[in-house]
């Protein structure tokens, strides 16, 4: 198993969501029992020694690999969902969209100040959701985050909108 065979993997749609957009479909990739764990060590092997004590996930895709990364690094998992999702407290953040905006949530009680952060998404793209999800792991600390993409598209420069971020770290880059 590498890098090549995961690339191969993973699945191009054209047409999806709208008209233009080619989606990089990780579906084909994640039902493959060696592609997981190739991903799976990867990415652990690049976040062992960081001291992680809480992985977040993006809701739904981020949750996946965020979780297998969680366990492995004998960290806790912590959802970002979309709104109405959350059934206690939260912390809310609205963030645009090319047609329209989105919001996301996070339990106000789901991460302590010493916490050392590695948010996880599957895919960065313009940036604006994994920027929403720093402006919102703002409200516990000031601590810089670790964040984390399967696959980033580095012709949409989504990077610059991450300064927030201590690290940023992509297995596939497109
Ligand atoms: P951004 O906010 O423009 O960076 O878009 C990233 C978000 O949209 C992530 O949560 C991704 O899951 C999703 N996304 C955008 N394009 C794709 C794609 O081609 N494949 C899978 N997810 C995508």
């Amino acid at each position: 198993m590498n890098l090549e065979t995961v690339i191969a993997s993973i699945r191009n749609v054209p047409d999806f969501p709208k008209p233009g957009i080619i989606f990089k479909d990780i579906t084909t990739a994640m039902k493959d029992a060696e592609v997981l764990k190739f991903i799976s060590d990867s990415l652990y092997e690049e976040y062992k020694d960081k001291g992680i004590t809480k992985v977040v996930g993006v809701e739904s895709r981020g949750f996946v690999l965020g979780s297998i990364l969680a366990y492995k690094l004998g960290a806790g998992f912590v959802l970002l969902r979309k709104p109405g999702k959350l059934p206690a407290d939260t912390y809310k953040v609205d963030y645009d969209l090319e047609y329209g905006s989105d919001s996301l949530e996070i339990h106000k009680d789901s991460i302590a100040e010493n916490d050392v952060v590695l948010l996880h998404d599957d895919l960065l793209a313009t940036g604006g959701s994994a920027n929403a999800a720093l402006e919102l792991l703002k409200k516990f600390s000031h601590n810089p985050v670790y964040v984390s993409f399967l696959i980033e598209l580095t012709f949409l420069d989504g990077k610059k909108r991450l300064g927030a971020a201590k690290e940023i770290h992509s297995l596939i880059q497109f």
